[in-house]
């Protein structure tokens, strides 16, 4: 990990590659999401320079301090939330974000319809799966899943990948796996998992979005 984003840009696109041929699956078949949050203009800047179109975002606000201006002067952005989202920030999330990937409990798909429905339009959405159990951390617990899929579909949600954080603590194999089984048993296609650390294995999982955060700009700045 260096701070020169495009010379990692192009290693992580690499890797990205290999994984992917050596697992038997197409050219394209992963995303990249460039995880932006806790990084300075400077390094966006790069990032869009070096071709880089997909971006992640924690928090709502900072991303509006990121993207709001940029998205302004290109079309071709597509920006992903990948943290919390608070029932009384889901307007501002609808406005900005393309996809949300955080969807986690009954009363955020009530808001985030009402909130599609309102705006005429609608943003593709990730339901969260808490793998590993975690009280600490958000997401749908895995025996909850099949049953807030189907609360969310009927919210008229369109649903169309499952995102997860593995513990810390833990070989992340077993819990891309578990992902991958809970969206094949709900019909549900896209697979977001995979950070710098792990994101060769879950490509080999699956995967279908990756977010790689330092790997891509270098250490954070603000956490
Ligand atoms: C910060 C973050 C990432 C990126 O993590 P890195 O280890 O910097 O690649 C990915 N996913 C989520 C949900 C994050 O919060």
């Amino acid at each position: 990990m260096t701070d020169d984003v495009a010379s990692n840009l192009r290693r992580i696109n690499e890797s990205i590659a290999a994984a992917t041929q050596t697992s038997g699956r197409q050219a394209g078949d992963t995303t990249l999401i460039a995880v932006s949050k806790g990084q300075v203009d400077s390094r966006l800047d790069d990032a869009l320079a070096a071709g880089q179109r997909v971006f992640g975002e924690n928090r709502i606000q900072e991303a509006q301090n990121h993207w709001v201006a940029r998205r302004a002067e290109r079309s071709d952005l597509e920006l992903h939330l990948i943290g919390p989202l608070q029932t009384n920030k889901v307007r501002d999330a609808v406005e900005l974000f393309d996809v949300i990937q955080t969807l986690d409990r009954p009363k955020l798909a009530d808001r985030l319809a009402a909130a599609f429905d309102r705006a005429g339009l609608e943003r593709d959405c990730f339901v969260q799966i808490n793998t590993g159990e975690e009280p600490q951390k958000a997401g749908i617990w895995p025996d909850a899943a099949d049953q807030f899929i189907a609360y969310c579909r009927a919210a008229g949600l369109p649903v169309v990948g499952l995102m997860c954080i593995p513990p810390l603590s833990e070989a992340p194999a077993p819990h891309f796996a578990l992902l991958r089984t809970i969206a094949e048993r709900n019909g549900v296609s896209g697979l977001s998992m995979g950070m710098s650390a792990d994101f060769e294995t879950a490509i080999t999982l699956g995967a279908t979005h990756v977010r790689v955060g330092t790997g891509v700009f270098g250490a954070r700045l603000v956490v």
